[in-house]
């Protein structure tokens, strides 16, 4: 009697186990750099979709040392990041393993996606000129305009070794060759207001402060300035600028990415691609674009309301393959012309 009552409460037992759906149909695992206010609701969705669950772990720094020193035994599935740089970096590490889906490959243009399928754009961003409402009276600007002598001590960036520095730069040597962009980078560091230094955020303070009148920055720190409760002096600073495309009427206006990549020893492989190809679905684009005011991979999934306030642009369609191509180049440049030092 004892035997069976034990062996109903172990069947009793396992069926509400089972009946949870995150034990039945398995786990996945993410390392994130992208932060939980963005990704969590997106895992929430998945999970209730298909009854996997999504475990995520949140760093700012060292998820891809952290992958390698875990090796075989990494339960890490996949890898959510931002700049091409990064995702190219963590594939030449040997930390991502291909993917081979149609409906990644359908969802997510090919200029944004690895050509050995290793990593997989989900976001652009551009990198745009932010110009001051009240020194700069200009409707569009290219960003070989910035090393016009005109602009002399009026613009300020982030340091030229940054990720979206480099990215930017080797779109340059992508289309121009590394001597032309060594001129303009000579010229553009002559221009600096001050020393290249802080976020994109603080240049267009700077711009609010009067220091400079151009600035640098990636398009989705408008809207997160434009938005900021918490420090709501960045929504002043936000007040002081535009957005100006550059090069819209010529080649595009340069893009990033942020991303994704399988990892090479992933314990979840199967549900691991089953959330790529969500995180790739046009439900899951606009809730990943919207809450970071970046722009969908996904063509016919539109950016939020804000976004579109900065106006259409035309994106490079250059492949980001080549501009991460060109990176290694790119780096070599600022530290020849030494444009972390500012102008002379
Ligand atoms: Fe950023």
């Amino acid at each position: 009697m004892k035997k069976s009552a034990l062996a109903i409460f172990t069947t009793a037992a396992m069926a509400t186990v089972l009946a949870s759906p995150s034990m039945a149909d398995g786990d996945v695992n993410i390392y994130s750099y992208r932060q939980p206010f963005l990704i969590e609701p997106l895992l929430d969705t998945f999970t209730k979709e298909t009854g996997i669950r999504a475990n995520i772990i949140f760093a700012t720094q060292g998820l891809e040392a952290r992958i390698k020193a875990e090796g075989e035994n990494t339960p890490a599935d996949l890898l959510l990041s931002t700049d091409v740089g990064r995702l190219e970096a963590a594939k030449q590490d040997g930390i991502a393993q291909p993917v081979q889906s149609d409906i990644l490959n359908k969802n997510i243009p090919q200029n944004f996606r690895d050509k050995d399928s290793q990593w997989f754009g989900l976001t652009t961003r551009a990198r745009v000129v932010y110009a001051s409402n009240e020194r700069v009276d200009l409707d569009s600007i290219t960003y070989e305009d910035l090393a016009d002598p005109k602009w002399k001590g009026r613009l300020c960036t982030r340091s030229g070794q940054h990720d979206y520095s480099i990215g930017l730069f080797a779109s340059m040597i992508a289309h121009k060759g590394v001597e032309e962009t060594k001129i303009w980078l000579e010229g553009v560091k002559a221009n600096l207001a001050h020393r290249p230094n802080g976020n994109d955020r603080s240049q267009v303070k700077s711009i609010y402060a009067g220091e400079c009148d151009l600035a640098l920055g990636n398009t989705y720190y408008m809207g997160i300035m434009q938005t900021n409760q918490n420090e709501p002096e960045q929504q002043e600073w936000a007040k002081s600028v535009r957005i100006l495309f550059p090069n819209t009427e010529g080649r595009g206006t340069h893009v990033n990415i942020s991303g994704m990549l399988l990892t090479k020893h992933a314990p979840n492989k199967d549900n691991a691609i089953k959330l790529m190809e969500f995180l790739s679905s046009a439900e899951a684009q606009q809730m990943y674009a919207e809450g970071n005011y970046e722009y969908p991979v996904l063509g016919d999934v539109e950016p939020s309301e804000i976004v579109k306030s900065w106006g259409d642009f035309k994106p490079d369609p250059i492949s980001l393959n080549e501009i991460a191509d060109a990176r290694k180049a790119a780096s070599e440049l600022v530290d020849v012309v030494d444009f972390d030092a500012g102008a002379d």
